[in-house]
């Protein structure tokens, strides 16, 4: 049964599968053709891509890899790239832990293929070593590797989870069973082993494009026959959910504050969590029942060990978070006195408001930086 579904999934990709170089141009020869089974792609940019897809879809990264690779073209442009560089080409893309240890694994690997990286077949070709690299899961090494080498390597993300729920309907949020799924999905790869780089992007394909969350286009799809979820006409059921979790929210009082020349005060982050090694403007969580220039005076005395007048109201920005929902409420700030400590971050700084584009910011100071420019009548920097 493995070897029709594969045959099926592999004809039907074949005609209507996403293989323009517009849309994945890492999957293709230097010379803009779709590779044989038995040659080989340059890894580096399949793992800039596999990386920046953990998170996002193929229309979203496209132009990010397309940047990326205008800036680092190489595994020794990454690898000797200073870390803010790196940062301010991911801006936009969140988890910026990913971006670190991208940065991170270059270096490793460039250490390893010191002697030419150009040379395909000296990159690492096992699972295992990619695995020991930071940032790399076993689907992402999966999806590298079968696409780079051809290896008959099983991929499990987001869209391939929910296509196997649905053609087996099965009962319990997939997360629960990793396992059952990688058997499944390991059965694909095993049918047609020489065609893994095809069927693992086939599926890819399949569960971007027919097996979509909502409203999938069963009447195209190529497994409808032996679809469980289909014949039961319930698709839309799987993947099973866990039950939903209440999201905390918090407010966060922002301070932007500015000095006698007109610079203004931004710092670091530390380098652990999910926003680690971005700069932002000062600021905290409100407490019950605090004013939230209150806030913002504790806050930046505690975290920064200034003294300031909150001013005006610039902006209210509101961020979700898959975990949290955040409420920004960020006020112009006069700067009264203390040098600037940064006793809970790496570094702080003063800038002028033009040099702002130049420091990687998380997406919900994008609105932040814009407003003050706008009440400080200059050029967004953006
Ligand atoms: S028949 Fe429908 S639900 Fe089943 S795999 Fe195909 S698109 Fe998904």
């Amino acid at each position: 049964m493995p070897e029709t579904a594969a045959s099926l999934l592999l004809d039907w990709w074949q005609r209507f599968g996403r293989r323009e170089p517009a849309l994945k141009p890492w999957m293709f020869t230097p010379e803009g053709v779709w590779p044989l089974p038995e040659v080989l792609l340059d890894p580096y940019g399949i793992w800039i891509a596999e990386v920046m897809l953990q998170q996002t879809q193929l229309q979203v990264v496209l132009p990010y890899w397309q940047r990326w690779m205008q800036a680092f073209p190489t595994l020794a442009a990454l690898a000797e790239a200073d870390e803010q560089s790196v940062l301010l080409r991911w801006q936009g893309l969140g988890y910026y832990s990913r971006a670190r240890r991208l940065h991170a694994t270059a270096r490793l690997l460039l250490a390893l293929i010191d002697a030419d990286p150009a040379e395909l077949a000296l990159w690492p070709q096992d699972l295992d070593s990619w695995l020991a690299f930071p940032g790399i899961g076993r689907s992402t090494a999966g999806g590298i590797l079968s696409s780079a080498f051809n290896s008959p390597l099983a991929i499990l993300d987001g869209n391939v989870r929910r296509v196997l729920a649905r053609l087996m309907a099965h009962p319990r949020p997939p997360m629960r069973d990793q396992v059952l799924f990688w058997t499944w999905s390991e059965a694909l790869i095993a049918a047609i082993p020489q065609r893994s780089r095809d069927l693992n992007q086939a599926l890819m394909d399949l569960g971007a494009t027919l097996c979509t969350p909502r409203n999938p286009s069963c009447h195209c799809c190529p497994w409808q026959a032996s679809c469980a979820a289909y014949a039961a006409s319930t698709p839309e059921l799987y993947p099973v959910k866990e039950a939903p979790r209440s999201i905390p929210f918090q407010v966060i009082g922002v301070g932007v504050v500015l000095n006698g020349e007109g610079e203004v005060l931004i710092d670091q982050r530390l380098n652990e969590g999910l926003l680690g090694g971005m700069w932002e403007f000062p600021g905290g969580k409100q407490e019950p029942g605090e004013a939230i220039a209150d806030t913002i005076r504790r806050e930046l005395r505690e975290e920064l060990a200034i003294d300031v007048e909150v001013e005006q109201e610039l902006i209210t920005v509101e961020h979700a978070y898959s975990h949290k929902k955040l409420r920004f409420v960020v006020h112009r700030c006069r700067w009264l006195s203390g040098e600037p400590q940064p006793l809970a971050s790496q570094q702080v700084r003063w800038v002028k408001p033009e040099e702002l584009g130049n420091f990687p910011f998380p997406a919900a100071n994008g609105r932040m930086i814009a407003a003050l420019m706008d009440h400080l009548g200059l050029p967004s920097t953006l």
